[in-house]
C-alpha cells in the first residue's frame, strides 16, 4: 500500500511531502488510519543526525493516534473502528528477560523504533508523519474515548516517557518534585506529577511561562538563568526529572537535590554532559536515566490520563507546516507541543 507522507531526505534537510509504502496487513498486524501525529523533539534530533547517521529518508513521528482501519485474522486486542495509538516501539523480541518483564524498550536484541529503525522483515521503519501505518497489533495501545484525540497524540512519548520515572521513584504526596524544562516532555511531567500528588516545582530558563506552569498544575515556578535559584532550593528536591534537550549545569541540578534524592535524565542531548562525582557523593545522591517505557506501562499511563482528565497542550498543524514548528521547538517557542493533523496529507 502506497501512502503520502512527510519525510525528511537527508540530514538537516527541511521534511519534503512524499510516498511511503506500508506492508501488507499479516494476520497478527493492525492497519491503522492516522489522524495526529505528534513532534516530538526527538524527530528533530534525529533528521538533524544528533544522535549520529540515520537511513534517510526518515519520516518521523512516534505518537501516533488514529482509527483501526483492518485487523488481521489472528487479532484479537483491537477492532475495527477503535480509537488507538503507536508510540516509539513497533516490535521487540518479546522472549528476553526485559520484554518478559513489561520493558520491551530495554529489549536485550533491540527493540524496534517506529522510524529510522530496521523491522523484523529486514525493511526500514517509517513513522508517524503519514496518512496510514501498519503495526503489530501487540505494540497498538487503546486510546480512551473521554480523551480529545489530538491532544492524546503527544501521551504516546512525552506522556509515557515523563510517567515512567515519576512512578519508578515514587512521585506522589509528601514528595518534592521538580522538571526542568517546560516544553512537550515537561509539560506533561507538570500534570502527571500534579495528578500524582506530588508537590512540583517547574525550573525553567526564563519566567516568560511561570503563568502556564501554574495553571498546569506546578506549585512553584523559577527561572534557571537567576543565580539565587540554585542558593534558594539548594537540597530541597527528592527527585528531579530533567527534560532538556541541550546540556546543563548537571553539578548544579544536582545540588538541589536532598540526601538520598535523584536526578533522572530523560532529555537527551547530542553533546555528552560532565558529572564531578563530588556531586554524588555528597548526599549519597543518584543520577540516572529513563527511556520511554513498555506496553503495560504506557497503557496504565493512557488509562490514568483518562481518569484524570490529563491531556498534552497542543498547537495542530498541517503538515505543510512542519518545518516551522521544528523551527520553533529549537527556539523553545512552543506550547507545548505540536501536533501534525495527518489528515492534510490526504
Ligand atoms: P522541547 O519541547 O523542545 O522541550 C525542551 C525544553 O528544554 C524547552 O522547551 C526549554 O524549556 C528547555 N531548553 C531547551 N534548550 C535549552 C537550553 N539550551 N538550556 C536550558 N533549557 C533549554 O523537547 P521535548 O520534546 O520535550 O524533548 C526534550 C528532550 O527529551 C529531547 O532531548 C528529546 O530527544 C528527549 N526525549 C527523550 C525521551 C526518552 O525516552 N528519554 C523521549 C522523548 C524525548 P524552558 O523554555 O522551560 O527552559
Ligand atoms: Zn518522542
Amino acid at each position: 500500500m502506497r501512502v503520502n507522507a512527510y519525510a525528511a531526505p537527508a540530514a538537516g534537510q527541511p521534511l519534503v511531502p512524499t510516498t511511503i509504502e506500508r506492508r501488507d496487513v499479516g494476520s497478527h498486524d493492525v492497519l491503522i488510519e492516522i489522524q495526529y501525529a505528534g513532534i516530538c523533539h526527538s524527530d528533530i534530533h534525529t533528521v538533524n543526525g544528533d544522535w549520529g547517521p540515520q537511513p534517510f529518508p526518515v519520516v518521523p513521528g512516534h505518537e501516533i493516534v488514529g482509527i483501526v482501519a483492518e485487523v488481521g485474522a489472528d487479532v484479537t486486542r483491537h477492532q475495527v473502528g477503535d480509537r488507538v495509538g503507536v508510540g516509539c516501539l513497533v516490535n521487540s523480541c518479546g522472549d528476553c528477560t526485559n520484554c518478559q518483564g513489561g520493558d520491551e524498550q530495554y529489549c536485550a536484541k533491540g527493540m524496534v523504533p517506529t522510524y529510522a529503525g530496521v523491522d523484523r522483515d529486514g525493511t526500514t521503519t517509517q513513522g508517524g508523519y503519514s496518512t496510514h501505518v501498519v503495526v503489530d497489533a501487540d505494540y497498538v495501545l487503546s486510546v480512551p474515548q473521554s480523551l480529545d484525540p489530538a491532544a492524546a497524540a503527544p501521551l504516546l512519548c512525552a506522556g509515557i516517557t515523563t510517567y515512567a520515572p515519576l512512578r519508578r521513584w515514587g512521585a506522589g504526596p509528601g514528595k518534592k518534585v521538580a522538571i526542568v524544562g517546560l516544553g512537550g516532555l515537561g509539560h506533561m511531567a507538570v500534570k502527571i506529577a500534579h495528578a500524582l500528588g506530588a508537590e512540583v516545582t517547574v525550573l525553567s530558563q526564563s519566567l516568560k511561562k511561570q503563568e502556564d506552569g501554574l495553571r498546569l498544575g506546578a506549585d512553584a515556578y523559577h527561572a534557571t538563568s537567576d543565580p539565587t535559584t540554585f542558593e534558594q532550593l539548594a537540597g530541597r528536591f527528592d527527585l528531579i526529572i530533567n527534560t532538556v534537550s541541550a546540556g546543563i549545569d548537571l553539578n548544579a541540578y544536582l545540588g538541589l537535590l536532598a540526601v538520598d534524592g535523584t536526578l533522572v535524565n530523560v532529555g537527551a542531548p547530542a553533546e555528552p554532559l560532565s558529572l564531578n562525582v563530588m556531586s554524588l557523593i555528597g548526599g549519597r545522591r543518584n543520577f540516572a536515566g529513563s527511556m520511554i517505557g513498555g506496553i503495560a506501562l504506557t497503557q496504565e499511563m493512557l488509562d490514568f490520563c483518562a481518569v484524570h482528565g490529563i491531556g498534552s497542550e497542543v498547537e495542530v498543524v498541517p503538515a505543510d507546516r512542519v518545518n516551522q514548528a521544528y523551527e520553533r521547538v529549537l527556539a523553545s517557542d512552543v506550547r507545548y507541543r505540536f501536533v501534525v493533523d495527518t489528515t492534510t496529507l490526504n
